[in-house]
């Protein structure tokens, strides 16, 4: 396959989210049936743990939107353990005769956490006892601040049940992704994320994923962590076998030879032996798992987010993403509203580098002593910045140490008097800063590091000294494996931890 790094724009993807019985899955129903792409006979009947929908744009073209399907948001929480990235935006279905409750809550701090778009759905309109105002109201209450009410979220009422509203709903679905701009690159090796993995009687192991970048044939072989799989055949979502797929497909390829985690990222290669290698090489332990995602070079900071309001969390987020480090990362691993209690310290998965931070809210009875013994920091505050403030100390102290060299003087050398295998004496004049006894120092040729060197003994006017200032001459021993030459430079470091 030729690689090219161009990009093409790509489907969205979408996770649904809300309360339970708000209506997730009617509407997840809905949007299989009416939107199924034209051309498919039987459309979609059995359940699938993703699937595509096709939906005119505003200038009435067909579009894809790729939705997951997955119970209990699995592959969404999944993804965002991982820090990959799988939807891209977040329908947060309310009932307009509940208005929000605790798992809206619970979704739209993981729709924070993760950073993504997203859109209110209003459903059950067709209810008598729906009101779209009053859950406009709790809306607004929990700070949720949409399009014409101080905010800028959209909303759309709906009813997954009549279909009213559902396609309004898919057309600011669209009208996001135009704003957006969703691409990929299409012409290299596929990668994706694994949304759904089940073990058949039949068939074997069978592996849904989503395909992120690129393309994948059928004659590939594909990879996750431990598991591997030959790619005979692709399966779409609607089980009929394709003999390529590309950007934002959910693809089903049967016979793993583990059973892929949910979440897990899925890469492919043109031949089988290096996918086995990749699934050799890329077996997860429950810790390696985030730290695998992680870029190698950067040390991460993982950080829990508790405010009092969701409005809060948002703003929290907002502090955060302003600090910085070059060698340390933070990644929210969850925002949440609510006192910091018991189940923080859990999210924290035993990582003792986990920080809860907490905004306006109080922590739980032994909760502190928890944390204490599992090495994880709480710290709270009433006033966004001091947060930021005193996070930002955190990382000073938190982030990787490094040696670094400090020169802190200069010698040139004038002449050479003996030379007993790597021991030199020579003659040579400070034209910086000091050269002390028992320094290191970097020999230097035309401006050009060429080895280094030890001071092991050092004279000013044949008596012995401990350090020479600048404008001396002097005469000293040095320890290199570096043959010295006359007009080479020398210049002395202190290794300083920074
Ligand atoms: P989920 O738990 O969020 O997936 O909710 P479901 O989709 O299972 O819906 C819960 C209940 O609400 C079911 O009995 C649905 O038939 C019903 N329901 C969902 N959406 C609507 C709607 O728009 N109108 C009406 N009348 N009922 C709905």
């Amino acid at each position: 396959m030729t690689t090219s790094h161009e990009k093409s724009s790509r489907p969205p993807v979408l996770v649904v989210l809300g309360h339970v019985d708000h209506g997730k899955s009617s509407l997840l129903d809905y949007v299989r049936k009416s939107n199924i792409v034209a051309g498919e006979a039987g459309g979609i009947t059995q359940h699938t743990a993703a699937y595509e929908v096709v939906h005119k744009d505003s200038s009435k073209k067909d579009q894809k939107i790729t939705f997951i399907d997955t119970p209990g948001h699995e592959a969404f929480g999944a993804q965002r353990k991982r820090g990959a990235a799988l939807a891209d935006i977040a329908v947060l279905v309310v009932s307009a005769e509940d208005g929000v409750k605790a798992q809206t809550k619970d979704a739209l701090s993981a729709i924070i956490a993760s950073n993504i778009p997203y859109i209110v759905a209003i459903n059950k309109i067709d209810l008598p006892a729906a009101n779209v105002e009053r859950t406009l109201g709790t809306l607004l209450e929990n700070e949720i601040y949409v399009e014409g009410r101080g905010g800028t979220v959209p909303f759309v009422p709906i009813s997954a049940k009549t279909g009213e509203g559902v396609p309004e709903l898919l057309d600011m679905v669209l009208l996001l992704a135009e704003v957006n701009q969703y691409t990929g690159e299409a012409k290299k090796l596929a990668e994706g994320i694994i949304v759904e993995s089940h073990r058949d009687p039949k068939r074997g192991i069978s592996a849904t994923f989503i395909i992120r970048e690129g393309t994948l044939d059928v004659g590939m072989a594909v990879a996750s962590s431990g598991a591997y799989a030959p790619v005979r055949s692709i399966l779409d979502h609607t089980g009929v076998q394709l003999k390529t797929a590309t950007m934002c497909a959910p693809v089903t390829v049967v016979g793993w030879s583990a059973l892929p985690s949910v979440g897990e990222i899925v890469v492919s290669f043109e031949k089988k032996k290096d996918a086995e290698s990749y699934a050799d090489e890329h077996r997860i332990s429950p810790v390696a798992q985030t730290a695998a995602s992680e870029d190698a070079d950067m040390a991460i900071l993982p950080i829990i987010i508790k405010a009092d309001v969701m409005g809060s969390l948002d703003a929290l987020r907002h502090e955060i993403n302003k600090i910085k480090d070059d060698r340390l990362t933070i990644k929210i691993i969850s925002a949440d509203v609510g006192a910091i209690g018991e189940n923080d310290i859990k999210r924290a998965g035993g990582d003792a580098r986990t920080v809860i931070l907490g905004f306006n809210t109080s922590i739980e009875d032994s909760t502190r002593e928890q944390a204490e013994r599992a090495g994880i920091e709480i710290h709270t505050e009433t006033i966004i910045y001091k947060l930021g403030e005193w996070l930002t100390e955190l990382m000073q102290t938190r982030r990787p140490k490094q040696m670094e060299e400090v020169v802190h003087g200069k010698a040139k050398l004038l002449r050479i008097f003996s030379k007993l295998r790597t021991k030199q004496v020579i003659g040579a004049r400070v034209d910086d800063g000091a050269i002390g006894l028992g320094d290191t120092v970097t020999i230097l040729r035309r401006g050009e590091p060429i080895g280094h060197g030890k001071i092991i003994e050092l004279q000013k006017n044949r008596n012995n000294v401990k350090e020479v200032e600048q404008g001396s001459e002097f005469g000293a021993k040095i320890d290199s494996s570096v043959e010295v030459a006359v007009g080479d430079e020398l210049s002395a470091f202190t290794h300083i931890e920074q």
